[in-house]
């Protein structure tokens, strides 16, 4: 018969289920440190917009849960022991249902959120609310445009159709976008320096629109742009999760291996 300390340690030995929102670049980063830890197993939810997601090394589920209250069933049906929201700084509803649903499930949440980027000297960076004021900044008079938005903002700018666009996604846009001026290129980062200083040579950019997403992957247009000295609109970030936030893969794994040594107690 096992006593109460034998049933302790036989629960520290079971793997802890870690669920891991991705979708970013750090969140593979996570996955990759901890499909090489013992006593962790780890799945990875992705939102499932992108086609053929590059390959991780943990198992992967993808599609939305259904909202705080999926998400919760989900917490509780795979006992998750830990939930690590690393998504992206303007995915902001997932954000929002993994702080509702960790809540309600009694389960340990970390956002990891990457820093925003701060302009340095010489960039001409705009801040605007949303889509329909970055159409508005643009201004009346044609310009050459890279969209460096998701496939979800672009159809925004219909509403803006004097300009001409030069959009890259990872997969194609389709429908294809209904401005009447549209270039549209597929590629998948991280793009260098030299990319991006060819790309708006080439299509003669003027203006870009981006998120101000942090990180390394795609910092480099922007650096293409200051040298250009081209203005830069960028839509505001959402407000941060309300959950406990690091800004590095370190810092989370530190968290949770704090989160998981009281569980083992
Ligand atoms: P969102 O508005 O926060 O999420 C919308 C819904 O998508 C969520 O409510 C959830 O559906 C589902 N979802 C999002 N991320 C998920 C994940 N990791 N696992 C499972 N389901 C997920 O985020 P978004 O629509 O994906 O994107 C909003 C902005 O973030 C856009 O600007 C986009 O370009 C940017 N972004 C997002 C990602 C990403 O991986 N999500 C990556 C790069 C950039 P349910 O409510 O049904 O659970």
């Amino acid at each position: 018969m096992m006593d109460n300390h034998g049933a302790s340690r036989e629960a520290s030995c079971m793997a802890h289920h870690i669920l891991l929102l991705g979708g970013t670049t750090e969140a593979r980063a996570l996955a990759e440190q901890l499909a090489l830890r013992a006593g962790v197993s780890v799945t990875l939810s992705l939102a499932g917009r992108t086609l053929n997601p590059a390959a991780l090394p943990v198992p992967v589920r993808s599609g939305g849960f259904g909202g705080a209250a999926g998400l919760e069933a989900y917490l509780r049906e795979n006992r998750i022991a830990a939930l690590l929201d690393a998504t992206h700084p303007y995915a902001a509803r997932i954000s929002a249902n993994a702080y509702v649903a960790a809540g309600r499930a009694g389960v340990p949440l970390l956002a990891l959120s990457r820093p925003a980027w701060v302009p340095q000297a010489g960039a001409d960076w705009r801040e605007v609310a949303d889509l329909a004021e970055a159409c508005l900044a643009l201004g009346a008079a044609p310009r050459r445009v890279f969209l460096a938005l998701g496939r979800q903002e672009v159809a925004g700018f219909a509403a803006a159709p004097q300009h001409r666009y030069l959009i890259r996604s990872v997969d194609p846009i389709i429908p294809a976008p209904a401005m009447p001026h549209v270039t549209c290129l597929t590629a998948r980062g991280p793009f260098t320096l030299a990319d991006e200083e060819a790309l708006l040579d080439a299509h003669g950019i003027e203006a870009i629109i981006c998120k101000n997403s942090g990180g390394t992957a795609s910092f480099a247009k922007l650096v293409a742009a200051r040298a250009r000295r081209l203005p830069v609109f960028m839509l505001a970030r959402p407000a941060p999760p309300d959950a406990a936030q690091v800004t590095t893969v370190q810092a989370a794994l530190t968290w949770l291996d704090h989160a998981l040594s009281r569980l083992d107690v």
